[in-house]
């Protein structure tokens, strides 16, 4: 006789907290909009809330997971012509080997979700768009405009990568067990490559961070070890303006000036 199948308990390490809203989830596989033939992956299928409805609009579907007692649960029920079950750290993992013109998407782990986007935003040549349910407060950093409180590094690196969406907020009852605070969905699409050219983007990261360092500084003060005044006002940006006083295109700008002195 078959073993009946345990329930499963939420891995807090892993960040697991379930969809079970069948209104939510509808919504956001509408969001997705697959079309059967499109090269989808999605972090963190976990109990399959997403994968199964995805799976009815799609041919084909990567995932990526860590926890190996929902990826046998998986591979027991989904077959591997219409899932491929990558095992391990979405962190680690080299979304370009699956292919281009991807459509990643996810309810992803919140406690890894600041390393995983800069992570994602480093393979933006090789994706068509992205889909993912975040902590509302970070989707809201995601897309501030500069010259607000929630304008950050997370906002300067990911808008100088995408163009992006918050399309709806979801409240805490969507989800077994209930995270705290309320998630939204967001989304990413690559702006096209010219748009803003950075020459040297390990520079720009690096200006970002320094910037960002300790926000309540002038910039003349937190960029110090990378330009004088002078160099400052010769990029066209104001020595004593605070970090978020500027936008990704300054940012671009300086680091433009920069990399050519
Ligand atoms: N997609 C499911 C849903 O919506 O109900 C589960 C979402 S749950 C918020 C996050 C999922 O990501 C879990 O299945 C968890 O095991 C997985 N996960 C956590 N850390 C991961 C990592 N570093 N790499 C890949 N998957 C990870």
């Amino acid at each position: 006789m078959k073993e009946p199948i345990k329930e499963h308990r939420a891995r807090k390490r892993f960040g697991q907290n379930f969809l079970v809203c069948r209104g939510t989830i509808a919504r956001i596989v509408d969001a997705i909009a697959p079309r059967r033939e499109d090269r989808v992956v999605e972090i963190g299928p976990g109990l399959g809330a997403l994968t199964e409805p995805l799976l009815e609009r799609l041919d084909h579907l990567h995932v990526i997971e860590i926890d190996r007692d929902l990826i046998a649960r998986l591979h027991d029920r989904f077959p591997p012509e219409r899932l491929t079950i990558h095992e391990g750290d979405a962190l680690d993992f080299d979304f370009a080997a699956i292919g281009g013109d991807l459509r990643v998407v996810g309810n992803l782990p919140y406690n890894i979700s600041t390393p995983l986007l800069f992570h994602l935003a480093g393979f933006a040549a090789s994706v068509r768009d992205m889909h993912f349910m975040l902590q509302r407060e970070v989707v809201d950093r995601m897309v501030a405009d500069p010259g607000t409180a929630d304008f950050g590094r997370l906002s300067v690196m990911l808008q100088y990568r995408f163009d992006m969406e918050r399309l709806f907020v979801v409240p805490p009852g969507a989800f077994n067990p209930a995270p705290k605070v309320d998630s939204a969905i967001v989304r990413l699409i690559p702006r096209p490559a010219v748009a803003l050219d950075a020459r040297d983007e390990a520079l720009l990261a690096k200006l970002v961070l320094a910037a960002f360092g300790q926000r309540r500084k002038m910039l003349r003060n937190n960029l110090r070890e990378f330009v004088d005044e002078a160099g400052l006002a010769a990029a066209g940006i104001a020595p004593t303006a605070r970090a978020e006083e500027l936008g990704v295109a300054d940012y671009v700008r300086l680091a433009n000036a920069l990399a050519t002195s």
